[in-house]
C-alpha cells in the first residue's frame, strides 16, 4: 500500500488493529435482540404526547382512489404529486395527530436537520418558501410539512391518531380493503405504503429498567411538561435535577448541549462516540443560494445528490461536511472509482479515511480541555461506520463542570438499573430523570417486516410470498401478486443521506404509475419475469462494501456488528443513477407493469 503525506503504512496499519479491538470490545452476542421496542409494558414510551385525547369518529366505509399508509415526508410528497397528477381522493392514514412524521414525533431540545435545508426540505419550488437557516431547526421542517399538506388539500381525506392494522387485495373487486385500529374498513384502488425507515423507537433491554422510580422518556416523545422549555431550550424544570442521557448518536449530539446548559447536572452514557465535525449554521438569504430564480431548489437538490453520489457535477453549490466527504461516506460506490483498478481504489479510500479521522480525533483534543474525558470522546472506526454528526456545542459542553461523561463500551452499555439510577461497574449513579437517545428499529415498519399485514391475490401474504427467495420487486416499488400496491422508500430502489429527495423520486414515479394504470385502465403489477430482471440488475456489480460494514462497530448500519444481509438490497450505482434509470424506464417502459382489469375501474 502506497505511503501517503498524512498517513504512514505503519500508521494505517496501528489503525486496522485499534479500529479491531474497539469494535471487538462492543460487539454483543445478542446484536439487534438487546432492544426493547415500545410496547407491551412498555407501551407508554410511545405515547403521542402532541395530539391529547383522539377525538371520536364514525368509522370510515368508503371508497378512496388512493390510501397512503403514512403521513411523513414520504406520504405527504405521493399526496402532493398524486394531486398534480389530478388524482382526486387520496388518503392518508397517519399514527401521529398530524402530519410530519419524523419531524411529527422528534421534537427534543436542539432539534435541526443535518442537511442543508434547501435541499432536505421537498417542494420549494412548488411553495415559493426560502429557509431561514442553512441547517432547519426541527419545527421549522414541521411546519413545512403542514405547508405542503395544506397547498396540495391533503387534510381533506386524510386520518390522523389512525394506524393501518391490515392491507387485503380483493380479486373480486380488485381493490384494497384497508383496516385500521380505529374501526375503519374502506376501500382504495391504489395502495402507496410510506411508513419510514427509522419510525418505531427503541429502548435498551438493560436489566432492571422497569425497576427505575425517576422520570424517564424517549427523546422522540420529548416531555416538555416535565423539563419545561421548549426546543430552543431554557429547560427550566431540570434546574434541579440529576438528568442521564443514554445514547450518544446523532440525537445525543445535537441534546447534550441544551441538556447541559439547564440540567443541574448531567450525566452522558456514552458507548460508541460519535464523529462529531464543525457545523457552522448560519442564517441565509433568499440571494445566498439563488432562490432568485424558478427551478432553483430542485437543481440545487440535484447538484447535492449528484456530488454525494460521486456523479459528474459542474459545481458544489452546498458545500459542507456531506460534500466534502461525500467519497468517504458513499462506502465505495462504483461511481467514485474512477480507474478500473479496485486495490488501488479501495486504498485510496483507506487513506483519505485515515485523514478525516485523524482530523476528528484532533479536533476532541482542540476543544476538550480535560484529556481523559477527550480520550474517551474519540471515535475509533471508518468515517461511514456511523451516521457522522456535526456541532459547534457538543465537544464544549463536556468542559462544563454540571456535564460527567461516563464511558460504558467495556460494559457493553449500561450493566443494570435500580430504583435510584444506573450501574455501570461499581458505581451507582443515582438519577432524577433518565431520557433515552438511543434511537429507531431498522426494518421492523413497513410491508416487509410483517408488522402490518398484506395479503394480495389468492389472500397469499407479502411475508410468505418472499419467505423463500427474500423480496422480490421491480425498482422496490412492485411485486408481483400484489398489485396496485406501490412500495416507497422500501429494499431494492435506493437511498441516499437527503432522504426526502429519494422519498420525492420515489412519490413522482408512484403518482406517474398511478397516472398510466389510470389513463389505460390498466393494474399495476409487474411479471414475476420482471420482478427477476431486476434483481439481476441488483446482483451485478454488488456490493463492494460487504466486507467494510463486517468490519465496523456496530451499530444499526450493519445490523449491530454482524455485516449486511445476504443477498442485493439496493441498486449499486446510487441514487443519481438510479433516479435516471427510473425516468428513462418512465418514458419507455411503464407498459411492462400493466396489466389488464378484470373489473373496469368505475365498478370498483
Ligand atoms: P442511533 O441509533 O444513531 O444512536 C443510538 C445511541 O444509543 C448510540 O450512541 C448507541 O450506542 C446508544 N445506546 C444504545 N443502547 C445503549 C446502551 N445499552 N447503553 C448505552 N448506550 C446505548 O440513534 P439516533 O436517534 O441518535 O439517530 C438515529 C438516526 O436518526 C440517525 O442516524 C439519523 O439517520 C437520524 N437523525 C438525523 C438527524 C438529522 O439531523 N438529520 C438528527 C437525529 C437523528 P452504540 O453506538 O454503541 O450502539
Amino acid at each position: 500500500m502506497a505511503n501517503s503525506p498524512e498517513v504512514s503504512t505503519e500508521a494505517l496499519a496501528d489503525l486496522r488493529e485499534r479500529y479491531r479491538t474497539e469494535r471487538e470490545r462492543r460487539v454483543r452476542p445478542d446484536g439487534a435482540r438487546q432492544y426493547l421496542g415500545a410496547d407491551a409494558e412498555f407501551g407508554y414510551y410511545a405515547a403521542d404526547p402532541y395530539a391529547g385525547e383522539p377525538t371520536g369518529r364514525e368509522p370510515l366505509r368508503d371508497r378512496v382512489d388512493v390510501a397512503v399508509v403514512g403521513g411523513g415526508f414520504g406520504g405527504i410528497l405521493a399526496g402532493a404529486r398524486l394531486r398534480q397528477r389530478g388524482v382526486e381522493r387520496v388518503r392518508i392514514i397517519e399514527t401521529g395527530g398530524d402530519f410530519g412524521g419524523t419531524w411529527y414525533w422528534n421534537r427534543y431540545p436542539g432539534i435541526h436537520c443535518d442537511i442543508e435545508s434547501h435541499v432536505y426540505l421537498p417542494l420549494l419550488d412548488e411553495t415559493g418558501y426560502v429557509p431561514e437557516w442553512k441547517y432547519a431547526p426541527g419545527e421549522e421542517i414541521r411546519r413545512h410539512a403542514v405547508r405542503i399538506a395544506e397547498k396540495y388539500d391533503l387534510y381533506a381525506d386524510a386520518v390522523f391518531s389512525t394506524a393501518v392494522t391490515s392491507l387485503t387485495w380483493d380479486d373480486t373487486s380488485e381493490a384494497w380493503i384497508v383496516t385500521t385500529d380505529r374501526g375503519d374498513k374502506f376501500r382504495a384502488t391504489y395502495v402507496v405504503t410510506a411508513t419510514g425507515t427509522l419510525s418505531e423507537l427503541k429502548l435498551p433491554g438493560i436489566p432492571g429498567i422497569e425497576k427505575f422510580a425517576g422520570h424517564t422518556f424517549h427523546t422522540s416523545r420529548w416531555d416538555y411538561g416535565y423539563t419545561g422549555g421548549t426546543p430552543d431550550g431554557g429547560l427550566v424544570g431540570l434546574a434541579d435535577k440529576r438528568v442521564g442521557v443514554v445514547g450518544t448518536g446523532a440525537t445525543g449530539v445535537q441534546v447534550v448541549p441544551l441538556l447541559a446548559e439547564d440540567a443541574r447536572h448531567l450525566y452522558v452514557f456514552q458507548r460508541t462516540p460519535s464523529s462529531v465535525d464543525v457545523r457552522a449554521n448560519r442564517r441565509t438569504t433568499a440571494a445566498d443560494v439563488g432562490a432568485d430564480r424558478p427551478g432553483w431548489a430542485s437543481e440545487r437538490r440535484e447538484n447535492f445528490l449528484r456530488v454525494v453520489s460521486g456523479e459528474p457535477a459542474d459545481a458544489d453549490l452546498v458545500r459542507d461536511g456531506w460534500t466534502a466527504s461525500a467519497g468517504l461516506l458513499e462506502k465505495l460506490l462504483p461511481s467514485f472509482r474512477r480507474s478500473g483498478d479496485r486495490t488501488a481504489f479501495e486504498a485510496s479510500y483507506e487513506i483519505a479515511d485515515a485523514v478525516k479521522m485523524n482530523e476528528v480525533r484532533a479536533r476532541v483534543d482542540q476543544v476538550v480541555t480535560d484529556p481523559d474525558t477527550a480520550a474517551k470522546l474519540k471515535p475509533w472506526y471508518r468515517y461511514a461506520c456511523k451516521r457522522p454528526t456535526f456541532s459547534d456545542r457538543y465537544l464544549q459542553a463536556f468542559n462544563r463542570d454540571n456535564v460527567t461523561l461516563v464511558d460504558t463500551a467495556d460494559t457493553h452499555g449500561i450493566e443494570r438499573m435500580t430504583e435510584r439510577g444506573v450501574v455501570i461497574g461499581d458505581t451507582e449513579y443515582a438519577l432524577d430523570c433518565l431520557i433515552f437517545a438511543t434511537g429507531f428499529s431498522v426494518g421492523v415498519s413497513g410491508v416487509h417486516s410483517g408488522r402490518l399485514p398484506v395479503r394480495g391475490r389468492r389472500g397469499v401474504r407479502l411475508r410468505d410470498a418472499w419467505r423463500e427467495q427474500g423480496p422480490r420487486t421491480l425498482h422496490g416499488f412492485t411485486s408481483n401478486g400484489f398489485p396496485n400496491l406501490l412500495q416507497m422508500g422500501g429494499t431494492q430502489s435506493t437511498s441516499s443521506v437527503n432522504y426526502t429527495h429519494v422519498l420525492d423520486e420515489h412519490a413522482v414515479h408512484a403518482a406517474a404509475l398511478v397516472a398510466a394504470a389510470e389513463a389505460e385502465g390498466a393494474l399495476i403489477e409487474p411479471s414475476r419475469q420482471t420482478e427477476d430482471d431486476w434483481i439481476a440488475v441488483l446482483a451485478d456489480g454488488a456490493p463492494d462494501h460487504e466486507w467494510f460494514h463486517a468490519e465496523c462497530t456496530p451499530g444499526y448500519y450493519n445490523a449491530e456488528g454482524r455485516g449486511r444481509p445476504n443477498g442485493p438490497t439496493a441498486y449499486p450505482h446510487g441514487a443519481a443513477a438510479f433516479h435516471d434509470l427510473l425516468e428513462r424506464w418512465r418514458a419507455n417502459s411503464t407498459h411492462q407493469v400493466l396489466r389488464p382489469r378484470s373489473v373496469p375501474r368505475r365498478e370498483v
